[in-house]
């Protein structure tokens, strides 16, 4: 979905940081271990494409994201997200624990 205005505002600006604070600047998905530097907060339902804030952008509907994870759920131009909004994790289970019994998420 092409950008628009309200990713300049400091209204988004401000919930961004907030997201990746709560998220710890790390992909939310479990046992993702892509590096923490490319990060992207990902609306969880879709908002509506209008440079205003709406009842969709709030903290509890956000996740952080890596690029690599954003990029399988991505929204098409359809408005559909990409395979169904499911993740690929090659390293992990389908349930998303890790397949390496020594990674921390298998704690
Ligand atoms: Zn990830």
């Amino acid at each position: 979905m092409a950008r628009n205005r309200y990713y300049l505002t400091p209204h988004w600006r401000s919930l961004k940081r907030a997201c990746h604070e709560r998220d710890h600047w790390m992909c939310t998905v479990k046992g993702c271990q892509t590096p923490t530097y490319r990060l992207t907060c990902d609306h969880i339902e879709t908002r509506p494409n209008v440079d205003h804030p709406t009842e969709l952008d709030v903290l509890g509907n956000l996740r952080t994201l890596c690029l690599h994870h954003d990029a399988q759920v991505r929204e098409q131009a359809s408005g559909e997200r990409r395979r169904q909004g499911k993740f690929i994790n090659k390293g992990s289970r389908a349930d998303g624990t890790p397949i390496d019994p020594g990674h921390p998420w298998s704690k």
